[in-house]
């Protein structure tokens, strides 16, 4: 009876272990699997999201009406970015924006995963920024443009172009700006080839087998286009025509040379003809422009004949100019203005926007290091003259306070947008209100060629040279711009310092 009881005892503690036993494996197992999850999740957070509070997106409106700027940031410094992108009141356009923003985000997310495998913890960053071009119809083409930077492989940058009528909300593809005939496609690849082939900068280092096979005549191979009143413009991404390293291709034709081919609503045909020595860079539609181009014919030839005979005047070397620059600071075209201007010993005004000084404080703080001026040019870019005082002044004080925040010091001078204020504005106690007497108007023509005539052709003395430090096209063309005016024998000073 006794070891019957001691049997069964026995029995029970025999169960009572396995199924503890069973137990504790069971627990082990949940607890290494769900171990491996949660670090695997972390990984994928740490390397796949910036944090939270590191990111910001804001939204303005632009200067093209129906259009809002919208800008993310992301100051992790494992996953940097900054993001700028249009949106307008058409559903359809803004999806198809988005879904691109967020395939280029995906892509460079994807790309950190593989540098951080090789464990490169070197910086890397995506930048998305774009430009905005109206046609004669008033609709819109945007480009845009990011430039990605990992350690360990090349800056590479590539370009969308997305296109809207603001009325009807159409997005309007190649094929609506040119006729119908079958016949129409041929055309256009022969002109852009022959352009290709002729254009000085274009032909250099051109792969023929290259451009041939991307520039046949379907119309897919022009897809990504914009279109002014005056030309229009197709983009070939590395590689495509060159050699990688010689990156994007743009290649412009102007609409009178493609006339026959458009549609009736892109013809320019009856407008002013194009002057034979400025083919791609064509006259203003405006009066006061047109009066200017006449000017520039004018100016020219006495430019030729004094340098046959240069006077004692030119070449003194107490000419100074005072170069500015609008709008930014931009990550990547103010950073190139800056390293230029330092490879010519020059000092420049900056007239910053609020806004984008908080986007980009660290530029905004390079620009200041550099030893350059920094003024106000309020904080989203309004026309101060048709706003009540106190907003136009909450404008100017929210942009003070952001510059003095990042770069320590206060603005010295003041730019009102457009150059536009009232006079209740002026009496008001802000910086010294600076204007210009050079305008390039870089912003228009977004040609770096065009930038040096302008101001080769317009800039004396004590000049206040406009000019725009967001525009890639600026940046490209400061250096001939710098050339040229260094060998007039100018000094470069801020507009302080200008006598
Ligand atoms: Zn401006």
């Amino acid at each position: 009876m006794k070891k019957e009881f001691r049997n069964r005892k026995i029995k029970m503690i025999d169960v009572l272990l396995t199924i503890m036993i069973v137990f504790l494996v069971m627990t082990a197992i949940v607890l290494i699997f769900s171990e491996s999850n949660s670090s695997q999740q972390l990984k994928s957070v740490s390397s796949h999201t910036p944090k939270k509070d590191a990111i910001k997106i804001d939204q303005t409106d632009s200067k093209y009406e129906g259009i809002k700027i919208v800008t993310e940031t992301s100051n992790d410094p494992l996953v940097k970015y900054a993001i700028q992108y249009p949106q307008s009141e058409n559903i359809e356009f803004n999806e198809e924006v988005k879904n691109h923003i967020s395939l280029v985000k995906k892509s460079y997310l994807q790309s950190i995963d593989e540098v951080e495998k090789d464990k490169n913890k070197k910086k890397s960053e995506l930048n998305i920024s774009f430009e905005t071009y109206v046609d004669k119809n008033e609709n819109y083409s945007f480009v845009l443009m990011n430039n990605e930077s990992l350690p360990g492989s090349m800056q590479s940058s590539e370009i969308q172009t997305f296109h809207l009528n603001p009325k009807t909300g159409n997005q309007i593809g190649i094929k609506e700006i040119f006729k119908n005939d079958p016949d129409v496609i041929q055309e256009v690849t022969s002109r852009v080839r022959k352009k290709i082939q002729t254009n000085d900068e274009l032909k250099k280092g051109l792969i023929g087998h290259k451009m041939q096979i991307r520039t046949e005549p379907k119309w897919k191979n022009f897809e990504n286009y914009t279109i002014t009143e005056k030309k229009i413009t197709f983009y070939f991404e590395s590689g495509s025509l060159k050699d990688q390293t010689a990156g994007l291709q743009i290649v412009s034709i102007s609409l009178k040379k493609m006339d026959d081919l458009l549609k009736p609503d892109y013809q320019v045909v009856g407008e002013p003809p194009v002057r034979a020595d400025e083919p791609d860079t064509i006259p203003e539609d405006d009066i006061k422009e047109e009066k200017e181009q006449e000017e520039s014919s004018s100016d020219s030839s006495v430019e030729e004949d004094s340098e046959v005979q240069p006077t004692s005047e030119e070449k003194s070397n107490d000419k100074q100019i005072a170069l500015t620059f609008d709008d930014g600071p931009d990550p990547h075209s103010t950073v190139q203005i800056l390293e230029i201007l330092k490879k010519y010993n020059a000092k420049a005004t900056f007239f910053m926007l609020g806004s984008r000084v908080e986007y980009y404080p660290d530029t905004a703080k390079a620009v200041k290091d550099a030893g350059h001026e920094i003024g106000n040019h309020s904080w989203n870019h309004p026309d101060l003259s048709k706003l009540p005082l106190a907003k136009a002044l909450e404008e100017i004080n929210r942009t003070k306070a952001i510059i003095e925040k990042v770069t320590g010091e206060k603005p010295t001078v003041f730019r009102p947008p457009y150059g536009a204020y009232t006079e209740q504005l002026s009496k008001q106690t802000i910086p010294p209100i600076i204007l210009w007497d050079v305008d390039t108007l870089d912003w228009k023509y977004r040609n770096s060629a065009k930038l040096f005539n302008e101001v080769k052709r317009s800039a004396t003395n004590g000049s206040t040279v406009l000019m725009h430090d967001i525009h890639q096209s600026t940046a490209d063309g400061l250096e001939s711009v710098m050339a040229y005016l260094q060998s007039e024998g100018y000094t470069f000073v801020t507009v302080s310092e200008l006598n």
